[in-house]
């Protein structure tokens, strides 16, 4: 009997579950780091000239994750990014624009339809050769002499096992780096306090049956400051005879009929509760019915609104932090560390919605009054207690307040690049993802692949998503321009 037999006996023995498949790699959890992650491994196996072997399994019926499951509509920390995150922000834009949308880039974001997300990210995952399994749970993790070796699912078609030569973990709670066994840390644990408190969730909601003139005090972050339109949005709520749970509730204009709304906040609910997820999802679904009504019946420019949907996926806005290799602290914010093996630059601030229900609901003052563009190592996206295994996303390695700034999808989108390309060439030498040589190996491998890809410009029906990035594939990271000041902006464009 081969090993892999005698893996498979066993597993089938312990847990009774067929191994379906034997993959080189497969990226757990579908969102803005995952698919990055599929691609990205897809791409680098036909660069190698081997045919891709790659699975990406997803929880949701769709790809994407708080893009479209969670309705967020606004990508943060993307405009000094190349890569993938160029093409995405290239075709995102230029198909709302075509759509109606105005150009969305002049103020620190990106907007984009969640709808059309998601058809574009299985178009790229498909294009690059990707298998994609959607409504499939991954639920447990079998590892042989420290390695990871299967993951175990639940879908309609029962439990079913997938083999790979290496993992990555995209699910954003660290789901499966916990079930590998691996250490984690979770939220903050305040003064007097021994449980660990995380940032609030937040469900996401699209609203129409407005016109974007008749609203613009309250939405347009071009004519007035972040701050000033969620200030005018409270007070009109208020008026209206309701205090929205989030002190500073923001509208994004998708198309001038189309918003997305972001304005509860759920306290104090446990990321890694089915029951508490549940009730923080009912309990904000019906404020968020509750404030539109009353908005509504308040009349003037807001007779006709409605809500199209609430988001299928509650946010959650912080879980596990998986040991890593490294683990990006807030010294690193503060001096703007820089590393050999950085995979990418991160310029967004600490961002720290109110914890609890006590003071004015938005956001808390971050314990240091500036940080610094600083880099995301690789080393903080390897798994530190079992091989086999990379992180993306906001599950890597990192403490509270890092965390808090790394964790939105500009940061997102390249740590996948990165640990796709990794587990590629990690799979392909047989080699553990701690052995590669970051700068020297899989670097030049990602740059050749995914800079050129972000020089296209994509254009649709004469709407251009044009380059933000003149100079894409020179730098040694991907921290290739600083748009705005080298400073982490403290204005509120908050996520
Ligand atoms: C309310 C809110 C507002 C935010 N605002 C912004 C913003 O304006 N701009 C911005 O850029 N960022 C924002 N962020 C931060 C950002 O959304 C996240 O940090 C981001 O989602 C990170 O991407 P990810 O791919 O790591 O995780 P996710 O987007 O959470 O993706 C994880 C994916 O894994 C899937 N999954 C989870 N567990 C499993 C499992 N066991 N098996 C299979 N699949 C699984 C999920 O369904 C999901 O598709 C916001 C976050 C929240 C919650």
């Amino acid at each position: 009997m081969s090993n892999a037999e005698a893996t498979h006996a066993a597993l089938g023995e312990e847990l009774n579950v067929p191994v379906i498949e034997e993959a080189d790699v497969v990226v757990c959890g579908g969102g803005p780091a995952g698919i990055a992650a599929a691609i990205a491994a897809a791409q680098t196996q036909r660069h190698l000239g081997i045919t891709p072997n790659v699975r990406l399994i997803e929880t949701h019926g769709q790809l994407g994750g708080i893009w479209t499951s969670g309705l967020l509509c606004w990508i943060l920390d993307a405009r000094n990014k190349s890569g993938l995150m160029q093409q995405i922000l290239n075709r995102v834009e230029a198909y709302r624009v075509d759509l109606g949308g105005r150009p969305s880039r002049k103020r620190g974001g990106q907007l984009y339809d969640a709808e059309h997300m998601k058809v574009l990210l299985e178009e790229m995952c498909e294009e690059a050769g990707v298998r994609i399994r959607l409504h499939t749970r991954v639920v447990a993790a079998h590892q042989q002499n420290g390695r990871l070796t299967h993951i175990v699912t639940e879908s309609k078609s029962g439990r079913e096992a997938f083999a790979a030569r290496c993992f990555i973990d995209c699910t954003g709670d660290g789901d499966l780096a916990a079930q590998a066994g691996c250490s984690y840390e979770i939220g903050r644990i305040d003064e007097g306090s021994s449980t660990p408190v995380c940032q609030p969730m937040t469900l996401m909601a699209l609203i129409t049956g407005v016109d974007r003139e008749a609203i613009r005090p309250f939405h347009d972050r071009h004519q007035y400051s972040t701050l000033e339109v969620k200030r005018a949005l409270r007070a009109e709520f208020e008026r209206a005879g309701v205090t929205p749970s989030y002190g500073h509730p923001t509208l994004f204009e998708v198309y001038p009929d189309l918003f997305a709304l972001m304005s509860n906040h759920e306290y104090e609910r446990n990321p890694l509760d089915a029951q508490a997820i549940t009730d923080a999802t009912i309990s904000a679904r019906r404020e968020i019915h509750r404030v539109i009504e009353a908005l509504r019946q308040s009349g003037g420019p807001w007779q006709n609104l409605r809500v199209v949907a609430t988001a299928a996926q509650i946010g959650i806005r912080e879980s596990r932090r998986p040991a890593g290799l490294y683990r990006i602290c807030l010294d690193d914010l503060i001096v703007g560390r820089r590393h050999d093996d950085a995979v990418c630059e991160c310029s967004f601030p600490i961002d720290v919605h109110a914890t609890s229900s006590d003071g004015d609901r938005s956001v808390e003052t971050p314990p240091v009054p500036k940080t610094l563009p600083y880099d995301i190592p690789f080393r903080a996206l390897v798994a530190r207690d079992v091989d086999g295994l990379l992180m993306a996303g906001r599950c890597i390695s990192g403490d509270f307040y890092a965390h808090a700034s790394y964790r939105v999808t500009g940061n997102a989108v390249p740590m996948g690049e990165a640990a796709g390309c990794a587990a590629a060439l990690a799979a392909s030498h047989r080699v553990s993802p701690r052995e590669l040589d970051y700068p020297g190996e899989v670097r030049p491998i990602q740059r050749a692949l995914f800079n050129k890809l972000a020089a296209t410009v994509y254009v649709r029906n004469g709407h251009e998503g044009g380059l933000l990035m003149s100079h894409a594939g020179n730098s040694d990271s991907n921290r290739d321009i600083q748009e705005e000041s080298p400073t982490c902006s403290p204005d509120p464009l908050h996520s």
